[in-house]
C-alpha cells in the first residue's frame, strides 16, 4: 500500500513503523495533595533538566527552540492551575493533562498559523512532564524506525538517535514546522500531510522523502526499486561533497555564485567560508526572538558575520517580523498576517525600533562588505522612506564622530507588484528574489499550510516568468539580481532558476554541496 504525501526533508529510510502517539506509563497516585504537588514540581524539574541537557549538544536552531521549552516550564503561569486542581483534590497527572489541554485549545483556536503552530510545542511539553510522572514507560523507538503520527514535538526529534538511520512520516505537518528545519538540517528523511494515517501493525515500510510517498508492507519489487532509489540518492550525495570546495559552473561552464541563507550569526561557526559565495541572505528576525535587542548586540552580531565573510559580501536584511513570524512587543495581532504589518511595512511604523537597527548596520559596516535590504517591499516609496532614513541616522552618526559606512541599499523582489512592474525600483542598488513569499502570493497558497502545498510550487509558469522578467530587468539596467528563497537550493528547482536567467543563488547551509551539485549538471 502506497500512501502520498509531501517531502519535507528528501532522503530515504526503510525499517519498521513506530507510533509516536502511544500511551504513556501509568502514574501511581499518591495519598495528600501535598505529595501530589512535590510529584508535580519533580517532575517538572525532571523535564526542565532534561531539555537543559539537551541544550549543551544541540545546534543553535534547536537550542531556540529547547530554551523556548524551558523558558514555558518554568512560568508559572502554565502550571498556575494545575497546582490549583491538585489543591482541589486531582491527581498529579490528570491536573496537568488537564491544564494544558486548556492551554492547548487556545492555541489552537488561534487564527494565527504561528500559534496554532506552537501548539505542538505545548503538547510537547504537556508530554514530557507526563512521562517525567510516569517514569518514562517504553517510549524509545528501535534503531532505524520510522517514526509516524499526527506530528511530531521538537523534542522527540531530538532525543531521538539517528545515527542508525530511520524517519519521520506524519499525517499533519508542514514543512515549514520547527521540526522539518531541523531535520534538513540533519539530513532525517521526512514525509508531512500524508493523505491516510499510519497503523503501525503494518511492519516494515519504505520512506522515500525524495518524493514524499510512503510504501506498507512493500512487495520485493517495491523493495528492489526503492533501493536502488535509495543508492541513487546516496550516490548523488557523496558526488556532491566534492563539488563543495569548488565555484560552482553550469555544464558548459557558466558561473554561478551560491551565497548562503544564515539566521544566527553563530551559524558561521559551522561554515567554511572558502566553500561559498558570501551570506546573500541574513535573516535578523532572529535577534528579536524574544526581547528586542539593543543596538550593542546588534552591533556585535553583524560584525561577527562581517568578520568571518573578510571580503565576501554580506548581505543583512532589515528585520521581516510579522507574518508567520511574530515578534512580542513589536508585531501587532492581525486576522490576515501575511498580508498585513509585516516587514519594511512594520519597521517604517515603528521608527524608534528601525532606527535602532539602521544605527546598528552603519556601524558594523566598515567591519566587511556588508550590503542591506529591505523585505516586502511593495511600493517605491517604501524603499525612499527606507533610504532616508539610512541617510538621517548616518549624518547623526558623523556629527558625533562615530565610525560608520554607508552600505549597498537593495531590496527583496517577494511582493508581486515589484516583480510585476520593477521599473518603479531602477535606482536600488541590487534585487533579491524571495521566492518563498513570491511563490505564496502569486499562488495565493500560504507557505505553511500543507493542505495546498502543491500548488506553492516556484516552477509554476507563473511564478518562473516573474522570475525570467526580474532577470532581465536587472539584466537591462545593470542591477544585480539574486535569489535566496529555498528553492535557491532545491536540487529539482535549480535548473527553471537557471533557465530563467539568474546566476546567483543563496541557499541553506545544509543545501551549499546538492546545490552546486545540480548547477553543474544544467545545460545553460
Ligand atoms: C522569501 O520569502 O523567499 C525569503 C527568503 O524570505 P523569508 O523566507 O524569510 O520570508
Ligand atoms: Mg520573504
Amino acid at each position: 500500500m502506497r500512501i502520498e504525501g509531501v517531502p519535507a526533508s528528501a532522503g530515504y529510510a526503510e525499517g519498521p513503523l513506530f507510533e509516536l502517539d502511544r500511551p504513556a506509563g501509568v502514574y501511581a497516585s499518591k495519598a495528600s495533595s501535598a505529595e501530589e504537588t512535590l510529584s508535580l514540581e519533580a517532575a517538572i524539574g525532571k523535564a526542565v533538566s532534561r531539555l537543559v541537557a539537551m541544550v549543551g549538544t544541540a545546534d543553535s536552531d534547536a537550542a531556540g527552540i529547547l530554551e523556548f521549552h524551558i523558558a514555558m516550564l518554568e512560568d508559572d503561569a502554565l502550571s498556575r492551575p494545575a497546582f490549583a486542581s491538585i489543591a482541589s483534590g486531582k491527581t498529579a497527572d490528570a491536573a496537568w493533562r488537564q491544564a494544558l489541554d486548556a492551554e492547548i485549545a487556545g492555541y489552537d483556536a488561534s487564527d494565527q498559523d504561528y500559534f496554532r503552530a506552537r501548539a505542538a510545542d505545548l503538547r510537547d511539553i504537556r508530554d514530557q512532564v507526563l512521562r517525567a510522572l510516569t517514569e518514562d514507560g517504553d517510549s524509545t523507538a528501535p534503531a532505524g524506525a520510522i517514526l509516524c503520527g499526527e506530528d511530531i514535538a521538537p523534542t522527540r526529534f531530538l532525543e531521538t538517535d539517528w545515527s542508525h538511520g530511520g524517519g519521520i512520516a506524519l499525517k499533519a505537518g508542514s514543512t515549514a514546522s520547527h521540526v522539518a528545519m531541523l531535520a534538513r538540517s540533519r539530513g532525517v528523511p521526512m514525509v508531512v500531510g500524508l493523505r491516510e494515517p499510519l497503523t503501525a501493525g503494518a511492519g516494515m515500510a519504505l520512506l522515500d522523502a525524495e518524493h514524499g510517498t510512503i510504501v506498507l508492507a512493500p512487495s520485493p519489487t517495491e523493495i528492489g526499486s526503492f533501493r536502488q532509489a535509495s543508492s541513487s540518492f546516496a550516490a548523488r550525495q557523496g558526488k556532491a561533497q566534492t563539488f563543495l570546495a569548488r565555484p560552482a559552473a553550469t555544464k558548459r561552464g557558466t558561473a554561478v555564485r551560491v551565497q548562503v541563507n544564515i539566521a544566527d550569526p553563530r551559524d558561521v561557526d559551522a561554515i567554511d567560508i572558502a566553500t561559498c559565495d558570501g551570506v546573500g541572505l541574513m535573516r535578523t528576525e532572529f535577534l528579536f526572538g524574544k526581547t528586542l535587542p539593543d543596538e550593542e548586540t546588534q552591533y556585535r552580531a553583524y560584525r561577527k558575520v562581517l568578520e568571518w565573510a573578510g571580503e565576501k559580501p554580506v548581505t543583512i536584511r532589515t528585520v521581516d517580523a510579522g507574518g508567520d513570524k511574530p515578534v512580542p512587543g513589536f508585531t501587532v495581532e492581525e486576522g490576515n498576517p501575511f498580508l498585513g504589518l509585516r516587514g519594511i511595512r512594520l519597521s517604517l511604523a515603528r521608527l524608534d525600533i528601525f532606527r535602532v537597527q539602521i544605527r546598528a548596520l552603519l556601524r558594523a559596516a566598515p567591519h566587511g562588505n556588508l550590503k542591506v535590504m529591505f523585505p516586502m517591499i511593495a511600493t517605491s516609496e517604501e524603499y525612499e522612506r527606507a533610504a532616508a532614513l539610512f541617510a538621517e541616522e548616518r549624518a547623526a552618526l558623523a556629527a558625533r564622530g562615530v565610525a560608520h559606512k554607508m552600505p549597498p541599499l537593495g531590496i527583496m523582489v517577494e511582493v508581486p507588484s515589484v516583480a510585476i512592474a520593477p521599473e518603479a525600483f531602477a535606482g536600488v542598488a541590487f534585487f533579491s528574489i524571495g521566492s518563498n513569499d513570491l511563490t505564496q502570493y502569486v499562488m495565493a497558497a500560504a507557505r505553511d499550510n500543507a493542505a495546498v502545498a502543491h500548488l506553492n510550487s516556484v516552477r509554476h509558469p507563473a511564478v518562473l516568468r516573474l522570475i525570467g522578467a526580474v532577470a532581465a530587468f536587472g539584466q537591462e539596467n545593470g542591477i544585480p539580481v539574486s535569489l535566496c528563497g529555498d528553492a535557491g537550493g532545491d536540487p529539482a528547482s535549480i535548473p527553471s532558476l537557471l533557465e530563467a536567467g539568474l546566476r546567483d543563488l543563496s541557499v541553506a547551509p545544509a543545501q551549499l554541496a546538492m546545490a552546486k551539485a545540480a548547477i553543474a549538471d544544467v545545460p545553460v
